[in-house]
């Protein structure tokens, strides 16, 4: 049957792939053109504490505005910019704009938030992720301790000395780490002896269905017991609904985000949805009348 289909099929592999390569080609260029005339941007989802209910930080996610397309997610051009290593240049513009917006926001009063920015394991093999982090902290006057790196365990699974030193001369910085989508990776959790991090970032598959499957909530129990004797933060990501959300503080999780609050957000609707947040928490904490 291979035989049979042998001719047809190589034929529709190569149209296939001449396609797909030019679309290729053509986003790598749409992607140089985007950086050049800003059409990059960044929208950030809140993080909350999940005992008092309180913002406390923000994931920064990359949109690009597209003048013809529209705002295109990540998920659509990342994979082709890490295989052209333009994800370099890309994650270094993401680093030095949300550490600029971290700095604006504390200049503006929104307080101590967590800026988590996603990392991309071609920056930490191939780009020089150091200069970068120091730049964008310096140039910003953010301080180091409210910069959080997302790392993705396919980073950590090699097992290199110089990963591991470069992480310890990030983390001297006063930065921390946080290890993205939990779960999803590998079976080997021998890299969080090797790797020091703070928190971990239960995957949304995890907590999807968390109060329909009891398989899923045995996998969130177990990560959230083993991260709390690591002496590690968890995070809940992907929360839709308030049973979610009820049986994940049930389970004893740290800190959570989701639609259920908010999707992510342009900067300045973050910033007001922060300041109403705290206004209600506020109004709620505050002195009833007599
Ligand atoms: P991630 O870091 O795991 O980010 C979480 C993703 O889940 C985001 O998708 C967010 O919008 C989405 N999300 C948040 N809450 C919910 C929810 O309650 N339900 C559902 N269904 N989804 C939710 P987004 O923004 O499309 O980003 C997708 C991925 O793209 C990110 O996954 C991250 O791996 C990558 N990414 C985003 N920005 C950057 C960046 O600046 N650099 C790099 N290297 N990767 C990035
Ligand atoms: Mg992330
Ligand atoms: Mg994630
Ligand atoms: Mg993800």
């Amino acid at each position: 049957r291979a035989k049979e289909s042998g001719r047809n099929a190589f034929r529709f592999f190569d149209t296939e792939m001449n396609s797909s390569v030019v679309e290729h080609l053509h986003l790598i260029s749409g992607m140089r053109q985007a950086l050049a005339s800003q059409e990059f941007t960044l929208h950030y989802q809140p993080q909350f504490d999940l005992a008092s209910g309180a913002v406390v930080g923000a994931e920064a996610l990359l949109r690009w505005r597209h003048p013809e397309l529209g705002l295109i997610p990540p998920g659509k051009f990342i994979p082709v910019a890490e295989k052209s290593g333009l994800i370099i240049d890309i994650g270094a513009w993401v680093l030095q704009e949300a550490c600029r917006q971290g700095m604006a926001w504390q200049a503006q009063g929104l307080g101590e938030l967590l800026l988590s920015v996603n990392l991309s394991p071609v920056q930490f093999r191939r780009g020089d992720i150091e200069r970068v982090v120091l730049n964008a902290l310096d140039e910003s006057g953010l301080p180091a301790g409210h910069l959080d790196l997302e790392m993705t365990e396919s980073l950590l699974i090699d097992d290199s000395s110089q990963l591991s030193e470069l992480l310890t001369r990030l983390r001297a910085l006063g930065l921390s780490f946080s290890i993205d989508d939990f779960g999803t990776g590998y079976s080997n959790l021998g890299y969080l002896k090797r790797f020091e991090v703070e928190r971990l970032k239960i995957d949304q598959s995890f907590i999807r269905r968390l109060t329909e499957q009891p398989h899923d909530e045995a996998i969130v129990r177990a990560i959230i017991q083993m991260a709390h004797s690591l002496k590690l933060t968890t995070v809940a990501e992907g929360i839709e609904d308030a049973a979610t959300l009820a049986r994940l503080r049930e389970l004893g999780c740290d800190r959570g985000q989701g639609f259920y609050w908010s999707p992510a957000l342009p900067a300045e609707e973050f910033a007001a949805y922060v300041r109403a947040q705290r206004q209600s928490a506020g109004l709620a904490a505050g002195a009833q009348p007599a």
